[in-house]
Order: C-alpha cells, then sequence, then structure tokens
C-alpha cells in the first residue's frame, strides 16, 4: 500500500474542501434543521405549551428552563401563534 497516498485521502477526509458549493452546504443546513425540528413535535410542544406559558409568566425565563420548546416555537409559526394566544389569555387573566 502507497502511505502517502493513504494519508493524503485521510487528510483530504478529515479537511474537507473549504469552498463548498452553496447548494450543498444549504442542503447539509436543511437536514440539520429537519433532524432538529423532529426533536419534539408539535403534537408534544401543544402538551407541554401550558406549562411552558405558566414558566413565562412566572420566571420569565422559560426559554432558558426549557430552550428545545423555545426552538421549536422559534422554528414552527403554528406552534409560535399558538403560544403567543396562550401567553395573551394568561397575561390577560393575570391582570384582572
Ligand atoms: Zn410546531
Amino acid at each position: 500500500m502507497n502511505i502517502k497516498h493513504f494519508i493524503h485521502r485521510i487528510r483530504n477526509k478529515l479537511n474537507p474542501q473549504p469552498e463548498l458549493p452553496d447548494d450543498v452546504v444549504l442542503k447539509f443546513l436543511n437536514i440539520l434543521e429537519q433532524a432538529r425540528a423532529e426533536e419534539l413535535s408539535c403534537s408534544e410542544i401543544h402538551a407541554r405549551l401550558d406549562e411552558f406559558v405558566e414558566k413565562e409568566v412566572e420566571t420569565h425565563e422559560a426559554a432558558k428552563i426549557t430552550p428545545l420548546i423555545r426552538e421549536h416555537l422559534d422554528m414552527c409559526p403554528e406552534c409560535c401563534e399558538e403560544y403567543e394566544a396562550l401567553l395573551a389569555i394568561v397575561e390577560n387573566t393575570k391582570e384582572e
């Protein structure tokens, strides 16, 4: 076996070309994004939204306590809408 050739190949694997075409980078980011979105499904978010809103109203640190839910809300407009509606209701109830 040609060791030099072998090392060269490994090095290429470890240091991929710095200039990746944009569409390759975008594809990769899309895959990452999808993987992240799958960490929590919308129904799981809905099940925990009450809890999240309560924490937010009480401590204003819900995003720190449960960052995964916050991340999902940032990515998912449907859940975010749900969250904002719920938050508005809870805050209104509190003021009365
Ligand atoms: Zn969602």
